[in-house]
């Protein structure tokens, strides 16, 4: 266990500008320090998925926490945004509020997994100048609330919805309907085979 790798998600020096880069400068290293961040950032890019995703620049908004705990940093709290997609059967623009619920370690440089309780061997760092960055937490938490399959509320709903039920009518109906003459022969033949009534009559004759 001790002798596991911490790997450092961080990539080098963040970015004190980036809109979800925070400084947790303040708390000191003491543990039981906390402090409340509230603040609307631009959205960073790619916060979703192909089909729907909070636009880039767009409001986010932060309500969280920071709390030095013995290990690093806890960051939690929740993040709001809003998504905007396209339907997936008409291509209307969708959009829809997304909040989301974040919880997030970041360790002292340094840490082992172990140390900081992870079962898994990814810690999150705090990268030089007591940064963090919470871009990939509040990715992975929108992109996990986001629709896959975005549909808008509009006339294309019950355009579905009628498509559904005649095909479901159709399916029915051909249930009811003769076999194909084709298959309805060889049926015929298969059936014969068991007791092959026809070529015994006719060799006895
Ligand atoms: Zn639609």
């Amino acid at each position: 266990m001790g002798g596991r790798a911490v790997v450092k998600v961080h990539e080098g020096r963040l970015d004190p500008n980036a809109p979800l880069v925070l400084s947790t400068h303040e708390l000191g290293r003491r543990p039981g320090t906390m402090r409340t961040l509230r603040r609307t950032v631009p959205a960073p890019a790619d916060l979703g998925i192909a089909v729907i995703g909070v636009p880039e620049g767009s409001d986010l908004e932060l309500d969280l926490r920071l709390e030095a705990v013995m290990e690093g940093v806890l960051v939690s709290g929740t993040v709001r945004g809003r998504a905007v997609g396209e339907c997936v059967r008409c291509l209307t623009e969708v959009s829809q509020d997304v909040e989301v619920e974040v919880q997030e370690l970041f360790a002292y440089p340094g840490k082992t997994p172990a140390e900081v309780g992870e079962d898994d061997d990814e810690v999150r760092e705090i990268a030089p100048g007591e940064l963090i960055d919470l871009e990939p937490t509040v990715r992975d938490a929108i992109v996990l609330e986001l629709p896959f399959q975005p549909e808008c509320d509009g006339p294309c709903q019950q355009d579905y919805e009628i498509g559904v039920s005649e095909r479901t009518l159709g399916e029915a109906e051909d249930t009811e309907e003769p076999a194909d003459p084709r298959w309805a022969a060889l049926q015929g033949l298969l059936e014969q085979q068991p007791g092959q009534t026809p070529s015994d009559t006719r060799e006895k004759s």
